[in-house]
């Protein structure tokens, strides 16, 4: 902008003209506090170790992921989000509600490591099942309302196991309204639940279902996950979840959907939310990095501070604790 003398009358860059001045007016901050490290946890030992996809990420073992978390609770990271890998899988992934089950047995492991923590179990059937789906099936189809009742007795074991919030990511119609009624009746009711409520059918999860060994076995996830050229819908979903009872709601992935992340924190500002960074978005910096074709470090922070950016309270990264450490600041 300029005078009728043609002199600029505001220079924003001013406001850049040196890092202290830059500390001082930056919009956007990013904290330890802001991230929940994910945790994948086989039962069977053999499966332990690196993932290949996702370089820098491992499987633990119940004996090993003790000392995860207190590597995770040093950084300054006070959360975790738990994926059990069980040893048997059937058509009912009835294994998933059982109270000694892989996930039960982790979230023990993690309090009496760490008893402060805040853990948030993943509460789906797609590790569970022999198919790979999010829910039960009948022939092809997935049969929503029989996978709520089975998904609201896995968050009761969960919660039984000591889980301070249950997250569910199956995306079927009324899962969190049945996960709360489970819980209340179980006398869970202090029991939190952090929705996936909008979840996209995303190409971006290829990684993880390496991972936590849960690719679908005959056809995809559509039918259920959200369709990526919808936002609207996101806003719909958002709403349901909250009318159900959900205390905190997530957005995932993360970059590919930060105007979605904006568009829901501007219709519900008191709500948290929370975004995914998802195994795509880490396996893609991870491997262009290796290559020497970006810079490592700039690229993970910039990710992050442009999901709290768009209007996530708290990010899901696989870089938490890497990402804490060098901020410094727990
Ligand atoms: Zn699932």
């Amino acid at each position: 902008m300029s005078d009728s003398s043609g002199r600029l009358t505001r220079r924003l860059r001013r406001l850049r003209s040196g890092s202290g001045v830059r500390n001082l007016v930056r919009e956007t901050k990013l904290s330890s506090h802001d991230f929940i490290q994910p945790l994948f946890i086989v039962e069977n030992e053999a499966d332990a170790g690196p993932i290949e996809s996702m370089p820098g990420v491992e499987r633990h073992t119940l004996s090993t992921l003790g000392g995860a978390v207190h590597r995770i609770v040093e950084s300054g990271v006070g959360a975790v989000l738990l994926f059990g890998i069980p040893k048997t899988k059937d058509p009912f992934g009835k294994i998933a509600a059982a109270k000694n089950g892989i996930v039960p047995r982790a979230i023990r492991a993690c309090l009496d490591a760490e008893s402060d923590l805040v853990v948030i179990s993943d509460v789906c059937l797609c590790s569970f099942t022999d198919h790979g789906h999010c829910g039960i099936v009948e022939g092809e189809q997935i049969d929503n309302d029989a996978s709520i009742e089975r998904l609201s007795e896995i968050a009761v074991a969960h919660a039984e196991a000591g889980a301070g919030w249950v997250a569910p990511s199956a995306m079927m119609d009324g899962m969190v309204g049945a996960i709360r009624s489970g819980l209340d009746d179980a006398r869970l009711e202090q029991t939190g639940i952090l929705s996936y409520a909008v979840k996209y059918a995303s190409s971006f999860y290829g990684p993880f279902r390496e991972a936590a060994d849960c690719a679908p076995q005959f056809s995809d996830r559509r039918t259920y996950q959200m369709d990526p050229a919808n936002a609207a819908q996101a806003v719909a979903e958002a709403e349901l979840d909250l009318q159900e009872g959900a205390d905190m709601l997530m957005v995932k992935p993360g970059m590919p959907y930060l105007d979605v992340i904006a568009k829901v924190k501007a219709k519900f500002p008191e709500v948290p939310l929370a975004a995914y960074q998802v195994s795509g978005e880490y396996a893609m910096i991870q491997a262009a990095s290796q290559n020497g074709w970006i810079d490592r470090k700039a690229a993970i922070l910039e990710s992050l501070i442009g999901i709290k950016r768009a209007g996530a309270d708290m990010i899901i990264t696989y870089w938490a604790t890497q990402a804490a450490q060098w901020l410094g600041d727990s």
